[in-house]
Order: C-alpha cells, then sequence, then structure tokens
C-alpha cells in the first residue's frame, strides 16, 4: 500500500509515473475519496465556484515568469490513466513568483480536465458556469527541493488555471497538443512534441486579472497546500481540438472524458481578484467596460503628459 501511494503522489505532484487508485464515478469516485484520503474531506478544498460579485478586489506585485518563453528541452505528453500530462525535461525549469507568492516557485507539470462535450469539463466554475476544459500549470516551491516534499507545507504549491471556451478556429499555439494527442490515445503510453511549447503560449494573453484563494489538489491527496491562481480570459479551442483531448481513453478502456471534481463548498475562504494598479478600487461589482475605459483615459492622459515633457526639452 505504501509503494501505491508513492505512486499516486508521483502523479499529482508530476513525476513520470503512472496514476491509480482514484477514479472519477463508480466506487473509486469523488465521493469515496476521503476514505482513503481524509484530506479530501477537508474544509479548504478546490475546486470552486468563484461568485465574481462576492470577491475582494486587490492590486498584487505583477507575476514574475522567468523562462515561460523557453522551448529548449524535450517536452512529453504522457496518458496516465487520468489525464494528459506534459512535462519538461530540460535543464532550465520555468520559474514563477510574484503576484500572491512569496518566493520562487518551480515547474512541475501541466495537465487538463474536460468534458465529454463543450457543455462542462473544467473543475473551477464562474458564477456557476461550467467551460469545456481547464488547464492546470502546476509548481512547487523551490526551497522544498521537489513537488513532493512540498505537500508537507501550507504554501508548497502554486497552480496557474485556465478556463477554455469554444473558439471558430483552430488555436495555433496549441497544434502541438493536436499532433501528440493521437500518439497517446491507451493509457501508459507517452510521446515527445516535435518543439517543446513555451509555456507563455499556453496561457492567456492578458495575465494581470485573475483570482486567487488557497485550496487544495483538485485529486487524491488532496492536500489543501495550493495558492490557486485562476486567469479571467478564457482560451480559446475550435470544437474539433477539445475532440482530440476526448479520443484518450482510462485504465477501465472508457472515455477519459468527465476527469474533473465536483466543486466543492468556499466555507470562510476569501477570493480575491488582483487588477491593474490604475484600476479603481472602489468597484464592488466587476465591470470591464468601465475598466477599460478608466485605462483608456490613463492611458491617454499619460500620452499627453509625455507629449508636454518632450515639447519642453
Ligand atoms: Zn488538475
Amino acid at each position: 500500500m505504501v509503494i501505491f501511494g508513492v505512486i499516486l503522489l508521483a502523479f499529482i505532484v508530476g513525476a513520470n509515473a503512472t496514476g491509480c487508485g482514484f477514479g472519477y464515478d463508480g466506487p473509486l469516485g469523488p465521493d469515496h475519496w476521503q476514505d482513503e484520503y481524509g484530506q479530501c474531506a477537508g474544509k479548504h478544498q478546490s475546486p470552486i465556484n468563484i461568485d465574481s460579485s462576492h470577491v475582494t478586489r486587490v492590486v498584487l506585485p505583477p507575476l514574475n515568469m522567468q523562462g515561460f518563453f523557453f522551448t529548449d528541452g524535450e517536452a512529453v505528453l504522457t496518458n496516465n490513466g487520468h489525464t494528459a500530462m506534459m512535462t519538461i525535461d530540460s535543464e532550465r525549469k520555468p520559474i514563477l513568483s510574484g503576484g500572491p507568492l512569496k518566493g520562487d516557485y518551480e515547474f512541475a507539470q501541466l495537465h487538463f480536465h474536460w468534458g465529454d462535450d463543450d457543455t462542462h469539463g473544467s473543475e473551477d466554475e464562474v458564477d456557476g458556469k461550467s467551460y469545456p476544459m481547464e488547464l492546470h500549470v502546476v509548481f512547487f516551491k523551490k526551497e522544498y527541493l521537489d513537488s513532493t516534499a512540498a505537500l508537507d507545507h501550507p504554501d508548497g504549491l502554486c497552480v496557474l488555471a485556465c478556463l477554455f471556451e469554444v473558439g471558430d478556429i483552430p488555436n495555433p499555439n496549441y497544434k502541438g497538443f493536436g499532433e501528440v494527442l493521437p500518439k497517446i490515445i491507451q493509457p501508459e503510453t507517452e510521446a515527445a512534441f516535435d518543439v517543446a511549447p513555451a509555456l507563455i503560449q499556453l496561457l492567456p494573453h492578458e495575465l494581470t486579472h485573475y483570482f486567487t484563494y488557497n485550496g487544495s489538489l483538485t485529486t487524491p491527496p488532496c492536500s489543501e497546500v495550493v495558492t490557486w491562481i485562476d486567469f479571467k480570459e478564457h482560451i480559446k479551442l475550435s470544437h474539433d481540438q477539445f475532440e482530440d483531448f476526448r479520443a484518450l481513453v482510462n485504465e477501465e478502456s472508457h472515455s477519459m472524458s468527465n476527469n474533473f471534481r465536483a466543486v466543492q463548498p468556499l466555507g470562510d475562504r476569501i477570493v480575491f481578484y488582483n487588477v491593474n494598479y490604475f484600476e479603481e478600487f472602489e468597484q464592488d461589482v466587476l465591470d470591464d467596460n468601465k475598466v477599460n475605459a478608466d485605462i483608456e483615459e490613463l492611458v491617454v492622459e499619460s500620452e499627453k503628459v509625455i507629449e508636454e515633457a518632450v515639447k519642453s526639452t
């Protein structure tokens, strides 16, 4: 049983191993996770529904994304029976800091949760709405040395989460997944990308606006050690690009789709919403039009000031 647990842990936090011991329906489904993993019944679990009218607006330091432009090293996509997980074998690892984080966090792996059609599949919801897929980019705090040791610390992990929606055209930044996913349809298979995708390409364009809260792994052992950063902007893929993910099968030879956990109670936690430094702070309700207008006004004003300064020299 100890070995079993170690293998499972390795999947969660990024080692190149096959996960087992839990599923998304039947006797191994989420309702039974807590029988074996007590933390899954905790009070600060993930995912959650984010109610955008009950968030606390904050201005955090900018997120610092070192090495998010790297395309060196070998990127491998693994069907581990639960998800498609990408790891990067490289000397240089992407490092995340800033925002709500204290210290440097090193990239461990990224993976996806998706539904069997375009109407559901994400883990987090926003205002009760589910999305067809969600990306989790997992980082561990560097001072804890690896992602397994990081599970023993409340600030051990950070996950960048991105929600997807259906677009009219294929997303060129996800082209590599369309080439590799058909090679890992069966569980315990893996295949390398021709060129490792740069992490920055896989994220939304706009990285200032995000929700952040403290939560847990969304799979056993459900450790409550995760600082979640959920970007407000969504990523668009074509319907066919989602279908490439839906072709994957799990160890029971069933479709891997619907590999998401239901939302958990927020409890006494606060969800923060990070806004740009220049934005008004008093707004209770998020209003993108107002935010954009405010930024535009500030940009015009700054340009005037710069023009005057240039004239006077
Ligand atoms: Zn996940």
